[in-house]
């Protein structure tokens, strides 16, 4: 069984450019804003999200590499950031070669699960991990979906969007049928969506219809302040809080913590008998 606390949620899908980090930086930070204790850990070689909090590559001592190969701990990684109550586990390139190093190690699909249970007993838990993935389905993105409840997945509107999605299915029912029985999806959300763009409907109506409820309400426009803010090593709900982009993080992140909730209730209602 995983943890109750922290609730551990992968941002993940294979595809690339299609508002992973993005959505793992915002959605944390909206989490913090609303007054959740929250660590982003950064999973993906190219650290963008460590990049996106301002965290100087040189800055990086304890690294979730360190996590993943020699058993030093999240608490050891955690940095904090301009953001009350969130703090980032950052990555490096050295992530790149983690599929080599951890090849002969039989408990290789649950280094970071087992950090998390570490976390998870000591005083200064967070409330929520956030899992920035890497764009493929190699060790790390097994290491975040063994360690998660639930999986939050970025599509971009447009045309191949479903494509990638059937692969990340197959993953996450692979690692169900392993490692983690636990693992729901959270939800699909639209990403870089474009109102005036009739593909992107179309691919929206597609998405629902295929779907269903498992799409958020909330789609997040295709806004360039998004795209600017880590640039300037900050989250776009400091760098411009009223944007398009950061109200709708916001917006996206109230119906996560509903989710969260009714399935908190379905947890209780099973162990009640119900
Ligand atoms: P991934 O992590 O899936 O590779 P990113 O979050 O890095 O995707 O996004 C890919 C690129 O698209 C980045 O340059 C990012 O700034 C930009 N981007 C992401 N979401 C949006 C959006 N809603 N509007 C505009 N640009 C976006
Ligand atoms: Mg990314």
């Amino acid at each position: 069984m995983l943890p109750a606390r922290p609730r551990v949620i992968a941002v993940a899908n294979q595809k690339g450019g299609v508002g992973k980090t993005t959505t793992a930086i915002n959605a944390s930070t909206a989490l913090a804003a609303l007054g959740h204790s929250v660590m982003l850990v950064d999973l993906d070689p190219q650290g963008n999200a460590s990049t996106g909090f301002g965290i100087d590559p040189a800055d990086r001592a304890v690294t979730t590499y360190d996590v993943l190969t020699r058993g030093a701990t999240l608490a050891e990684a955690a940095m904090t950031t301009e953001v009350p109550h969130l703090t980032v586990a950052p990555a490096t390139m050295d992530l790149l070669s983690i599929d080599i190093e951890l090849s002969t190690h039989s408990d290789r699909a649950r280094r970071l699960r087992d950090a998390i249970a570490t976390l998870a007993r000591s005083d200064d838990s967070p409330a929520y991990i956030v899992i920035d993935c890497p764009p493929s389905l190699t060790m790390l993105t097994v290491n975040a979906l063994a360690a998660a409840h639930a999986v939050l997945a970025p599509l971009q509107c447009e045309f191949f969007a479903m494509e990638g999605l059937s692969q990340l299915m197959r993953t996450i029912s692979e690692v169900r049928d392993s490692v983690n029985p636990e693992l729901v999806i959270h939800g699909i959300v639209m990403t870089m969506y474009d109102a005036r763009n009739n593909l992107a409907n179309q691919v929206v109506a597609d998405v629902r219809s295929h779907l269903g409820d498992l799409v958020y309400e909330t789609m997040i426009p295709r806004n360039v302040r998004l795209s600017e803010a880590p640039s300037y090593g900050k989250p776009a709900l400091l760098y411009d809080l009223k944007c398009a982009g950061s109200q709708a993080y916001l917006r996206l992140v109230s119906e996560l913590i509903d989710r969260e909730e009714r399935m908190a209730e379905g947890r209780t209602e099973q162990r009640m008998g119900a």
